[in-house]
């Protein structure tokens, strides 16, 4: 990542002054001075390389409590640092995985590759994130499937995913409204949690930019980039409009289960277990 407007510019200068392939020195001038035509740019390339690869503008809010402003600061860099400790060669395993997901003959044989490929993706990065066992912010937020992967879960589980059409319009989320999956905190369906569930993952230093606020603002987290594992999930879905929130897919009370309390994590948020010792 560059590192500031300066390096980007001398890194657009170094770029711009190339050679072909005749030996012919192609040079175009960037002026330090802006041109007072072009308006100033709504923010700055560090906040839109984190837009683009994040999809949230990571900068500070009025909206949020000061800790979170404070954190932003930082986040972005520590994600970052966190992101590369993991090995070349292990997210090449996951592009491996996901092109063998593609590649499957049939749709069930499509989505238990592009599982394998989300496990690939959180073995790697799992052990550098802030995730640890017992922590379920991220069971509290919008959690969407594809008809494909709802209906392999229902197999997988017992419960047959209600049909689309029959969903109900809006999914509530939030603390008191939990994945219906979740029991004390853990997911009760582990083994066979959807993809998305496996790559979910924080990579800044705790959970603290995971906390839902009771204001409902959306605050910024710093997780790890699944676009290639999401691109795959439309490609083997093919109905890319036929997804919906768990809650919707498994609505709590058709599965018969008690009614389950919610457990944030609470803080310190490092919780160890025998996994991240
Ligand atoms: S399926 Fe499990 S991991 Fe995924 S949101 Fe629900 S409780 Fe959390």
């Amino acid at each position: 990542m560059l590192n500031s407007d300066q390096d980007a510019q001398e890194h657009l200068m170094n770029e711009n002054n190339s050679a072909d392939s005749e030996g012919r020195v192609h040079t175009f001038t960037v002026t330090a001075d802006p041109d007072p035509m072009v308006r100033p740019l709504p923010m700055t390339l560090d906040q839109a390389l984190d837009y683009l690869h994040h999809g949230v503008l990571v900068a500070p809010s009025p909206e949020f409590p000061d800790a979170v402003n404070t954190r932003l600061a930082s986040a972005a860099q520590t994600a970052a640092r966190q992101c590369a400790k993991v090995p070349a060669a292990a997210t090449q395993r996951v592009l491996n995985l996901l092109d063998v997901a593609v590649k499957a003959p049939t749709q069930v044989q499509r989505v238990a590759w592009h599982r394998r490929a989300a496990d690939a993706l959180s073995s790697a990065f799992a052990p550098h994130a802030a995730c640890r066992a017992g922590c379920s912010h991220c069971c509290h937020i919008p959690v969407k499937i594809s008809a494909v992967e709802a209906r392999a879960l229902g197999k997988a589980i017992g419960r047959a995913p209600v049909p689309l059409a029959e969903h109900q319009p809006a999914s509530v989320t939030g603390y008191n409204s939990p994945c219906p999956f979740l029991a004390g905190g853990r997911c009760s369906i582990y083994a066979e949690r959807p993809a998305v569930c496996r790559s979910h993952l924080n990579m800044d230093e705790d959970a603290l930019l995971c906390e839902l606020l009771p204001s409902g603002a959306e605050v910024p987290v710093p997780y790890v980039d699944t676009r290639p594992l999401m691109a795959v999930a439309v490609l083997i879905a093919g109905e890319p409009r036929a997804a919906a929130d768990l809650r919707q897919w498994f609505p709590e009370h058709l599965l018969g289960q008690r009614p389950r309390r919610a457990v944030p994590c609470p803080p310190p948020f490092k919780i160890q277990d025998e996994n991240h010792a």
